[in-house]
């Protein structure tokens, strides 16, 4: 007969956002298991997600770096690449970054399960060849899955998911990307980089939907020149397996009516992954395919919380893990926490990366909302104009009656690293102002965050502000 184990909380998958909620729940004093199907914790992120896709990104940024480093009259020979130690070094990393997890799981006295959860009910989980598992609290973070479209289902080995195509099994010689969100372009640069003719079609009227046109615009300028083709109002009606790839069938702006390509990654989304375990038999409610929650991160069923892509947009791994400690704090003893933020920030990690957190100018405009808004072009940048990348753009809104700091965005190298000092603001209820008389660096893109406030105070040194 299986074994069955008792503990105070079961932490129901094993990512940023539940391996997060584990270590504090077990800092805090409170006997927890987690339960993953990989063998050490870290989750899409670290598998499949972030830390491979990044590292692919590095080595992308290192070829890039090469080719430009010629303007500077420094050339080097063309990239010959590696796959096997590509490959070797990104699933190294990986290694490195699970194993230290687990570890904090025994420091910390963590029951690790290794195995596929599902519910029995409300307070047991059966793990697939495995323990039972009965608890007084669960926290649900089962992440999220990449998102399918019958179009695409031919059964051909030349269609990649994220998941596949970060195997990196070949550098094809044409790619086919559907979707210009954050993985089609991410990884769409990363095949490019490796040498593969990238063609990207994404149906809205532009890349990366919903972000600030004038942040896409420089990247957009960047990949026009990187990649083969950017067919935008355009789908993929049909594709078919010839035997020299996948021929795709266009409908809209696409200046051909079919073409084939050697692979062709969809990127279209990701879904959350809240169908296969269970979540019924404990009566935990779900809309959309999102397990529902209030503001505590509480589902229906009070002593059961669900964190992360299974519980809401931004799918995003620092989200899920401050959800997860939220969690952990409300289920030992803190009654009046609750997830309000005002800045949850975002990155595209391209080259140039664009960053955001707060309001967007796109949803300020939805809203009605009256801001102000300071912008910053890097061609005035010292730090950006050195290093030869000053194709880029900074921009604070901010409330136009109270001058306090709602949204920043940013597009640029290095954007990524930039945008904290944002969230810090906005959080803090600072204005643009007090940003303004906050002394920067020089020279550092820094600075360009500090301008951009000034220009709504007339305190810009580098921008001319004609008197009205
Ligand atoms: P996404 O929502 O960012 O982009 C999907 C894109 O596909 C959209 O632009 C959409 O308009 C387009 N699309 C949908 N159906 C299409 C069709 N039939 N033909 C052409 N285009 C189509 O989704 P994603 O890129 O798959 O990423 C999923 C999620 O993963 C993101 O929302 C994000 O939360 C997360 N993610 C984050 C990062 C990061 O933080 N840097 C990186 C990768 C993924």
């Amino acid at each position: 007969m299986a074994e069955t184990q008792t503990t105070d909380l079961v932490v129901l998958g094993g990512g940023p956002g539940g391996y997060a909620a584990a270590f504090l729940a077990a800092d805090r004093g409170v006997a927890t298991t987690l339960i993953d199907s990989m063998p050490k914790p870290g989750g899409t992120c670290l598998y499949v997600g972030c830390i491979p896709s990044k590292t692919l990104l590095h080595a992308a940024d290192l070829i890039h770096t090469a080719h430009d480093a010629a303007e500077f009259g420094i050339k080097f020979a063309a990239p010959e690449i590696d796959l096997d130690k590509l490959r070797a070094k990104g699933d190294k990393i990986v290694d490195m970054m699970t194993s230290s997890l687990l570890k904090g799981c025994k420091e910390r006295k963590i029951t690790h399960i290794v195995g596929h959860g599902n519910f029995v009910d409300a307070n047991t989980i059966q793990v697939e060849n495995g323990p039972t598992v009965t608890f007084k609290h669960c926290i649900i973070a089962v992440g999220s899955i990449p998102a399918k479209l019958p179009t695409f289902d031919i059964g051909s080995k030349r269609i990649l998911d994220s998941t596949s195509a970060l195997r990196l099994e070949s550098i094809p010689k044409t790619l086919l990307v559907v979707g210009g969100g954050y993985i089609g372009l991410e990884l769409g640069s990363v095949y490019a980089a490796l040498g593969s003719k990238v063609t990207v079609v994404e149906m809205t009227p532009n890349l990366l939907p919903g972000v600030d046109p004038d942040l896409v615009r420089p990247l957009h300028a960047r990949l026009r020149a990187q990649f083969e083709k950017i067919y935008l109002n355009t789908k993929v009606a049909k594709v078919e397996e010839t035997k020299t790839g996948i021929k795709a069938h266009f409908e809209g702006e696409a200046d051909e009516k079919e073409a084939t390509y050697e692979k062709v990654l969809v990127a279209v989304g990701r879904r959350p992954n809240t169908a296969s375990c269970g979540l019924d038999k404990a009566g935990v409610e779900v809309e959309r395919g999102f397990i529902k929650t209030d503001r505590q991160r509480r589902t229906n069923v009070p002593h059961l919380f669900a964190i992360g892509d299974a519980a809401g947009e931004p799918m995003l791994a620092h989200k899920a893990a401050h959800e997860g400690k939220l969690a952990v704090e409300v289920l030992t003893g803190e009654s009046a926490a609750e997830w309000d933020p005002r800045a949850i920030p975002a990155v595209v990690f391209t080259d140039p990366e664009i960053a955001w957190c707060g309001l967007t100018e796109t949803d300020a405009k939805k809203q009605g909302r009256e801001v102000k808004i300071g912008t910053f072009r890097w061609g005035f940048s010292g730090r950006a104009t050195t290093v030869g990348r000053n194709d880029g753009l900074t921009k604070v809104l901010t409330d136009a009656a109270t001058d306090q700091i709602l949204g920043v965005g940013l597009v640029g190298v290095g954007a990524g690293e930039l945008i904290s000092e944002a969230v810090v603001a906005i959080e803090t209820g600072a204005t643009a102002k007090d940003l303004a008389m906050c002394i920067h660096p020089h020279p550092t893109l820094s600075e360009t965050i500090s301008e951009a406030a000034e220009t709504l105070h007339g305190l810009s040194s580098h921008i001319f502000m004609p008197k009205k």
